[in-house]
């Protein structure tokens, strides 16, 4: 499998609390799969895609060596790395995990200890059937058009419309906006997706900010029974990688 590295070189795998969504505040190991089919111009992980002499576009403008950024393990190598940890919640994120999904129920028959799991999608893969056998929470993040995708990439509906359907998938989105909601509502209306599966999310990388922009989507969710996550990796760390 190909993992994002840490700057130290190590794959990218921590024991943490799950920042946002259905289970923010559990313990959580995270494992960071590197590679992704989108090139959101603000992505937060562009070390997992955005490859030199590559022409995607970045507000960062920064481009990465691919040969030093992934780290390509097996399943067996690494669940010790995940196992070392005292914890029964994996979350599996990216880049896009799913584009690695015909490795995931491989990886998880070494983890005997891990009882949840998570996967973190940008909702442009639908899980595979071996996947859809597996007691898996999805967390899934359709890209806006903020990210400077065309709709047509960012935007699948079979896959949107398994995730509707999945009993144990929640949506997420990162609000900035009143032209945000309406792009959301716009989701919601076409896919027909129940309020109570969406979780709005503040935009911010710090508290304050974060305070600010919750206090713009605590009467919407009050109004169309979405739920209101904050994003507790920030509050506790800031924008620091790898917590
Ligand atoms: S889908 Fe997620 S990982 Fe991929 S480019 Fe967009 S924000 Fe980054």
């Amino acid at each position: 499998m190909k993992l994002a590295r840490l700057p130290d070189g190590s794959p990218e795998i921590f024991y943490t609390l799950q920042g946002e969504g259905l289970s923010l505040g559990s313990p959580a190991i995270f494992i960071r799969l590197s590679l992704c089919n989108l090139h959101c111009h603000w992505c937060d992980t562009p070390y997992t895609w955005n490859w030199q002499n590559t022409p995607w576009e970045h507000q960062d403008q920064t481009k990465f060596s691919k040969e030093k950024q992934i780290l390509e393990l097996t399943p067996s190598e690494i669940a010790p790395l995940i196992q070392k940890h005292p914890c029964d919640r994996l979350i599996i994120t990216g880049g896009e995990p799913l584009l690695q999904q015909d490795d995931i129920p491989t990886l998880l028959n070494h983890l005997p200890a891990i009882k949840f799991i998570e996967i973190e999608t940008n909702g442009t893969r639908t899980p595979s059937p071996e996947l859809q056998n597996l007691p898996i929470q999805y967390n899934v993040s359709p890209k806006l058009s903020n990210s400077q995708i065309p709709e047509s990439k960012r935007i699948h509906p079979d896959s949107i419309q398994f995730f509707t359907q999945h009993p144990d998938s929640f949506f997420k989105f990162v609000i900035c906006d009143k032209k945000d909601m309406s792009e959301l509502e716009a989701l919601r209306s076409k896919f027909d997706i129940p309020a109570s599966k969406i979780f709005l999310m503040p935009q911010g990388t710090d508290a304050e900010t974060l305070q600010k922009n919750s206090l713009f989507l605590a009467p919407i969710c009050q109004q169309q029974g979405y739920r209101l996550s904050p994003r507790l990796h920030v509050l506790l760390w800031g924008n620091q990688r790898a917590t």
